[in-house]
């Protein structure tokens, strides 16, 4: 059984909406509120769009609804977003454009004890655009931003309280190779995967070895954790874990430096496949990771099994975890289907289409569907329709279609709820 984490930071259940305003004797309003920005799959642009309150529990309610509030902002190229900060920023990274656009959100959240205050204003574009050579793998944990160069051999480290205050200022951390890694915070901890050096003529690339400790000088500390072809990382609760060749590597802060502890795929599980993304839920210990193309992995970093295997009908083309109820994720099939995911089960409990087919055959960057969570809801982009889909996440229908121009594409979603005084 998973550890449920009745410590998990307030920010993270404030961005996810999971507090709900308490009852108060003074004069306020409750108010929730998401936040929607959407790139466009070719043109340098972010759109913002924001979801008004759905009342679900009102029957026979009409989603009447009033034309939503819009903004966008010019940036250098394609972008892949990231909430950030607690969701007070949305980091930009344009991976083929050597940009780094942020955004603040607009949505601010103040911490009173038994409930949050909001804040709202319009978004607004930060000044200050870092650029390098292939921005990348973006980690945002333990109040560091850290931004990876793949083709800089170093890593980016921002403050992200200065950031929520639209302050960038980066301490730059040296790497060992250029490569498509990641660094990432644990505690008192700095930890960077590994690169090789480029091969000579006609030969092939060695793999990615694994994940090393270093200092922020970028100073090895340790050993190096095996880890082969190290993709993907994610956080939950204690831990940190990366997709390998062997399996899932974890890693957590000890008393006596950082522990690592290598989770070997079990024989159960397809053979030939690995996991190179994972996800990592805020309300219980445990990720959700990729396996082959038609399959997830459920991953308890503690408890055997480690693995437990979801098969999926068609090829996956985008899941995400469901911040306000933990046990829950959702996948999207390439025939159009949307899925609920059971972790605790590692079952599919509800299906429904959502959109038209879209093929995994083609190129990974080709304009397919992405999800986010909003509260409540999934949001998803529909490149090929230009719109945004708004589906109720208990009952897998569509409650809203939202226009975007272009082909809207990447997205991520911040926002909650919170008191107005
Ligand atoms: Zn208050
Ligand atoms: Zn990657």
């Amino acid at each position: 059984m998973f550890k449920y984490l009745a410590g998990a930071s307030v920010l993270a259940l404030m961005t996810s909406g999971a507090v709900l305003a308490q009852d108060h004797d003074h004069d306020h309003e409750d108010v929730t509120l998401y936040r929607v920005f959407v790139g466009d799959h070719a043109a340098p642009r972010v759109t913002v769009v924001d979801l008004e309150a759905h009342e679900h529990e009102e029957e026979g309610h009409d989603h009447d609804h009033e034309e939503s509030e819009t903004w966008t902002f010019d940036t250098t190229g394609q972008v892949k977003l990231f909430g950030i900060a607690g969701g007070s920023v949305v980091a930009a990274v344009q991976s083929d454009n050597d940009a780094v656009h942020f955004f603040k959100s607009g949505i601010s959240f103040e911490d009173h004890g038994d409930h949050s205050d909001i804040a709202v204003t319009a978004p607004s574009a930060i000044d200050t655009v870092l650029t390098g050579p292939r921005p990348f793998h973006l980690v945002d944990h333990g109040g560091s931003v850290i931004i990876n160069y793949d083709r800089g051999g170093y890593a980016e480290i921002l403050d992200g309280h200065h950031l929520s205050h639209g302050e960038v200022e980066v301490t730059r951390l040296p790497q060992s190779e250029p490569h498509h890694g990641f660094v990432a915070r644990l505690g008192d901890h700095w930890l960077s995967t590994v690169g090789t050096p480029a091969p000579a003529e006609g030969q092939e690339a060695l793999p990615r070895p694994g994940l090393q400790e270093v200092t922020i000088a970028g100073q090895p500390v340790g050993d190096l954790a095996t880890c082969t072809a190290i993709h993907g990382e994610a956080f939950s609760g204690a831990y940190l874990a990366a997709g390998c060749k062997e399996g899932v590597l974890t890693a957590t802060a000890g008393e006596g430096g950082v522990v690592y502890n290598m989770l070997e795929y079990s024989a159960d599980l397809p053979q030939g496949v690995t996991t190179g993304t994972l996800l990592g839920s805020t309300g219980i210990q445990v990720f959700l990771g990729n396996y082959g193309p038609k399959g997830l992995v459920v991953v308890d970093p503690v408890d055997a099994p480690h693995f437990r295997y979801i098969e999926l009908p068609f090829r996956r083309v985008d899941f995400v975890l469901d911040p306000a109820k933990p046990a829950e994720g959702y996948v999207l099939t390439e025939d159009g289907t949307l899925h609920r995911i059971n972790l605790l089960e590692a079952a599919i409990t509800g299906s429904a289409k959502v959109t038209d087919a879209y093929s995994m055959d083609g190129h990974w960057n080709d304009p397919r569907p992405r999800i986010a969570m909003a509260g409540d809801d999934i949001v998803m982009t529909d490149p090929n329709a230009g719109v945004l889909r708004i589906i109720e996440a208990t009952t897998l229908e569509e409650e809203d279609t939202i226009k975007v121009e272009g082909k809207p594409y990447n997205l991520t979603v911040v926002g909650g709820s919170g008191v107005q005084h």
